[in-house]
């Protein structure tokens, strides 16, 4: 099933002629109406008129997120505050939050392009999905509900938390759809068992994972867990929220909404356009945005890009899963270190529990990686020598994953916090701001 085959399926020709168009109305607005872009361009002597190819767009400067930071709240909009009509933003764990804006036509565009996605993922107007996403700021909850609702499905708000009553809904509602992210689908699924209901026999048919970072093991841990497919969305609340992308019934990588957002991979140390098909970040730009476009905004999210035809029929290019970001990269003895390298390693051991926090600290002036993983209950009153000899195991596997070698322990079973939102996976200690 595709949802919108006049855009999802169109000749790579007419879509980049489409792009442009939208690209130079894009640029034009942004420049007159946002200080911000008009001051920078000025600066950097380009003009919306220079845009004539989409190649064109490399002349134009990078977006950060301080920069929307430095506008905070309000001075990216591009049309009166009275036309827009909803706002969201993003944590601000650090600095300022980024404020994202949206008038009628964009909450219009958002409820499209997941409809798009959740058709991807094999759901319809008969499905009733569960939406474990937090409603409110974050984006994840109201985008995934927007497009259920275009759709025609049944949703059930039900937000993050309450565990043992989400797992309780879900079977006595007859959910056919999650979306969770891969950390809390772990929980809920040690819930479930708890509460001795069979996730297998709830007849969950599809589930959408979200922001959070995850590993093709974890995947089919979590298809394991319930018994049927799992797909990623990717979005961020920069650029409208989730729908940027979302990963069609092959699951070889996420087609990302052309005709809506332009991607690009650069190279983040000299920044310079990446075009083979290597992996790089994320650079994405609004197409068609009224309140707030967004122009090359760096994602700081490592992917990359392909644009051979799919099996679905979809011509849209498809990217990789995320598998790091320029800024999670742990630098430990010199060597970069991403946390999903130490989750695939893990996951190849059976016995342990997916449940770990990479913990790192400098004593003594050098740095020590400690990853602690839950052993699995039987593991656990085997006794010493068992778990030993998988703790040595582990240390192995991790170390030929990332060339160094790191401390681990193994803890009871439980042990580690359950998150309701992103999990925490690493704790950096040694203060190196
Ligand atoms: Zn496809």
């Amino acid at each position: 099933m595709i949802w919108n085959k006049n855009s999802e399926c169109m000749e790579r020709e007419d879509l980049e002629e489409l792009q442009l168009k939208r690209l130079q109305n894009t640029v034009k607005t942004a420049f007159n109406k946002i200080p911000f872009y008009n001051k920078k361009y000025s600066e950097f002597n380009i003009f919306p008129e220079d845009i004539n190819s989409l190649n064109d767009i490399e002349k134009l400067p990078f977006l950060t997120k301080d920069d929307l930071r430095e506008s905070y709240p309000f001075g990216m909009f591009a049309v009166d505050k009275k036309e827009i009509i909803e706002v969201h933003s993003s944590s601000g764990t650090t600095g300022k939050p980024v404020v994202s804006g949206y008038t009628q036509k964009d909450l219009d565009i958002w409820a499209e392009v997941m409809a798009r996605g959740l058709t991807m993922m094999g759901l319809d107007e008969d499905d009733i999905i569960q939406n474990t996403h937090g409603y409110g700021l974050f984006t994840g909850g109201f985008g995934i509900h927007y497009g259920a609702q275009k759709i025609g499905m049944t949703v059930i708000p039900i937000s993050t938390g309450q565990t043992r009553r989400q797992v309780e809904i879900m079977n006595d509602f007859g959910s056919t759809g999650l979306i969770f992210t891969p950390s809390y689908g772990m929980y809920l699924g040690e819930v479930a068992k708890e509460e001795n209901i069979d996730p297998h026999k709830m007849g969950i048919k599809s589930i959408g994972f979200g922001s959070e970072m995850w590993t093709e093991e974890m995947r089919l841990k979590i298809e394991e867990i319930f018994n049927c497919k799992a797909f990623n969305i990717y979005g961020l609340t920069e650029l409208l929220g989730p729908g940027v992308g979302v990963e069609c019934i092959k699951q070889d990588g996420l087609h990302v909404a052309e005709d809506i957002f332009y991607p690009e991979i650069i190279n983040p140390k000299n920044k310079e356009t990446i075009k083979n098909g290597e992996r790089g970040e994320l650079v994405l730009t609004n197409l068609y945005r009224e309140g707030m476009p967004v122009i090359r905004f760096r994602t700081k999210d490592i992917t990359s890009l392909k644009y051979e035809k799919c099996e679905c029929g979809r011509t849209l290019l498809r990217m990789s899963r995320i598998t790091g970001r320029t800024d999670d990269m742990l630098k430990v003895k010199g060597v970069g270190v991403f946390p999903s390298q130490i989750e695939k390693a893990l996951l190849k051991i059976s016995r342990i529990e997916p449940h770990y926090q990479i913990i790192v600290t400098r004593p003594d002036l050098m740095d020590e990686i400690e990853v602690k993983v839950e052993a699995s209950q039987e593991l656990f009153f085997d006794g010493v020598k068992e778990m030993m000899h998988i703790q040595n195991k582990i240390a192995k596997l991790i170390e030929n994953e990332i060339g160094i070698r790191v401390k681990v322990t193994l803890v009871e079973p439980k042990s580690i916090p359950r998150s309701e939102g992103k999990a925490i996976r690493v704790i950096d200690k040694r203060n190196l701001k």
